[in-house]
This record gives C-alpha cells, structure tokens and sequence, in this order.
C-alpha cells in the first residue's frame, strides 16, 4: 500500500486559513482532517469534534503524559496537540491527511517526518491588512488580537523556511494557488 500523504497547512492568526481551508475540505474530499486537541475556549460557530476537540487543560496534560500527541505547542497562552493515532492510522492506510498548524508543530512535523511532510506557509498582505482581519472576525478580545499580532510578526521572518508560500490578498487568487499546490502534491508519486 502506497503511503498517504502529509499536508501541513501554517498561517498566521488572522490570515484566513480557516476560511481557504473550508473550502479545500469540499473541493478535495479525499483529505482527512486532523482535528488537534487545544484548550482553548470554543468560538461561536465553532464544533466540537470537527474543528477542535476542546479539552481542559488536565485533560491535555494526561493526554500528553500518555503520548498521545506526535507534537504539541503552546500558542497564545493555550495548548494544542495533534494526536499520533490519527497519523500512524491514517499513513498505514494511504490516507491523505490535512493539518492546521503553527511553526512549531511545522518544525516537529518537519523533524519527524523529513521531506514527507508538504508545508505551505500561508501569510497576509501585510500586518495591518492582518490587525483589520483579526478586528474584524470579531472572535476575540483587544488583548488577544495584540498577543496574535505579535505572534504574527515572529512567524512572518519564518516564511521562506517551508515548501511552498501563499500570499493570501485577494482570497480568490490565493485560494486557486492553493488548490493548485495542494492537487500537484496528491499528484505526485
Ligand atoms: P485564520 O484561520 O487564519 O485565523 P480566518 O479564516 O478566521 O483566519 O479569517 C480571518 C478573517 O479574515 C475572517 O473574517 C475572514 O472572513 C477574513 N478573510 C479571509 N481571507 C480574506 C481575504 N483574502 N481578504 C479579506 N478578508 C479575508
Ligand atoms: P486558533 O486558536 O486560531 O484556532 O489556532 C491558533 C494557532 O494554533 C494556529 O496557528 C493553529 O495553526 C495552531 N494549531 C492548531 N492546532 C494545532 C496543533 O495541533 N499543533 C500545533 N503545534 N499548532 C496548532
């Protein structure tokens, strides 16, 4: 059986991931999505199970103690983990698994598994463009915004480091050399 392949998707906050992501999970069905373990609270709109399994944090930490989680981060005060099972499962079967994931769990997947895993660094036009995105989702306090903006201002200097860029301005552009990267991947023998 032919390995599946690993896609590592990496934005920062506020970029629009989530929405290209959607729409990538319809147009490329044949992707699984890992969904990662966090702390963090639920979003309105947001399930439980398909977006996230929201978990306490005594929860992560037995999880973690129980190496459940190939790797783990904390991002913006809270944790998220993305669970080993789901990977060895889906790798063994050929399965083509999608991942939502800051630099840090790109570097572990990049440690782990080397040239296997296909990273597309996904940034704004710019920092401001990325303040106005956060302000106006509308999801998240002043004090949030401002620990993901500075967040978002350290991953930036880190976006040539990975396997493919995207610059998300206009969404359409972006979301059709999106789709492009990811089908010549699932292409590729
Ligand atoms: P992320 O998952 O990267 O944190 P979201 O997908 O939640 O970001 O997007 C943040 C906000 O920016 C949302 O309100 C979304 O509708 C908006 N957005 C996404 N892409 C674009 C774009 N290309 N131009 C303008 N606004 C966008
Ligand atoms: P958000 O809270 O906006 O959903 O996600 C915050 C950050 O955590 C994003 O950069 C997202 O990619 C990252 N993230 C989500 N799940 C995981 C995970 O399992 N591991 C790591 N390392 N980062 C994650």
């Amino acid at each position: 059986m032919e390995r599946g392949k690993l896609i590592v998707i990496v934005a920062p906050s506020g970029t629009g991931k989530s929405t290209l992501l959607e729409q990538l999970k319809k147009d490329v069905p044949s992707l699984e999505w890992s969904v990662s373990c966090t702390t963090r609270p639920m979003r309105e709109g947001e399930v439980n199970g398909k977006d996230y399994h929201f978990i306490s944090k005594e929860d992560f930490l037995d999880l973690r103690s129980k190496n459940e989680f190939v790797e783990w981060a904390e991002v913006h005060s809270n944790f998220y983990g993305t669970s080993k099972p789901f990977i060895d499962k889906g790798l063994e079967t050929g399965a083509h698994l999608l991942f939502d994931l800051d630099v840090q769990g790109c570097d572990s997947m990049r440690d782990i598994y080397g040239s296997e895993a296909n990273i597309i660094f996904i940034e704004p036009p710019s920092v401001d463009e990325l303040e106005r995105r956060l302000r106006a989702r509308d999801t998240d306090s002043d004090q949030v915004i401002q620990e993901r903006l500075n967040n978002a201002k350290k991953e930036i200097l880190r976006k040539n480091d990975f396997d493919y860029n995207v610059i998300n301005d206009e969404y359409d552009k972006a979301y059709t050399r999106l789709y492009q990267i990811v089908t010549t991947i699932l292409g590729k023998e």
